[in-house]
């Protein structure tokens, strides 16, 4: 299965970073066995497809609701009028900055599907129930909360991003990346039989171009879901060269 390598860049970026992105664009295309894709915060998405027609750029949310009185928010339909491919969904910054649900995140990713959009949906455990032992019981409630029962399974990726790893530098051990990534394996075939296989289950949390080829080695991990280190050129290509 072709890895899937997607920046994250949260709030960051201006118009400013064009020539960034088109750095991380012209470097990518030496890794063409790669699928890799930036999701930029929403003013970049338009510039950053006229400029770089090429490569795949995303949106960070969108509102379940099409159109309407929804101040301030961005509609699925809008994201792929400005040029994007795909979403994140369910990312632990929404889910806590602004109080988003599985429920919430479920009617996102229809939304999302709805207008072409592929999905990519964000799980991950917190410090505290990771060391009270619930892992993997939190990430398979979160699934079935949060994936839509509904949903062609070839128009979304699962985002393993376990809370305390992300930003901080810490990652799991290689063992634990492979038991939670074979247990959202085992829910996804269960619940959409052999289209289940083929969703990439991507591994987000301080990933760099020192542990990627290690991480991306492991059975399941199907590519990654990449913040601060996807925001130059010089940190994203590493990973995504770890990919190839
Ligand atoms: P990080 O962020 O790579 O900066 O840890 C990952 C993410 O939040 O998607």
């Amino acid at each position: 299965m072709r890895k899937l390598i997607v920046g994250n860049w949260k709030m960051n970026g201006t118009l400013a970073q064009l020539d960034e992105i088109g750095q991380i664009q012209a470097g990518a295309a030496a890794y063409d066995n790669v699928d890799s894709a930036l999701c930029l915060p929403a003013t970049l998405i338009h510039a950053a497809k006229q400029r770089f027609a090429d490569f795949q750029f995303g949106g960070q949310d969108c509102h379940h609701a099409p159109k309407g009185a929804h101040t301030g928010c961005i509609s699925a339909e809008m994201l792929t009028d400005a040029g994007s491919a795909m979403v994140i969904l369910g990312h632990s910054e929404r889910r806590s900055d602004q109080g988003e649900s599985d429920a919430d995140v479920r009617a996102k990713a229809s939304a999302a599907c709805a207008a072409g959009l592929h999905v990519i949906l964000c799980v991950g455990e917190t410090e505290a129930q990771r060391d009270a032992g619930q892992t993997e019981t939190v990430i398979l409630a979160q699934l079935m909360g949060s994936v839509p029962d509904d949903i062609a399974a070839e128009h979304i990726d699962i985002a393993y991003e376990p809370i305390w790893a992300i930003g901080t530098g810490r990652v799991p051990a290689i063992e634990e990346i492979a038991s939670v990534h074979a247990a959202i394996r085992t829910h996804l075939t269960e619940r959409f039989g052999q289209a289940g296989r083929a969703v990439r289950i991507l591994y987000g949390g301080s990933m760099n171009g020192d542990n990627a080829a290690a991480i991306l080695a492991v059975p399941n991990v199907g590519g990654g879901l990449i913040g601060g280190a996807s925001l130059t050129a010089e940190k994203f290509l590493p990973i995504i060269k770890a990919a190839s």
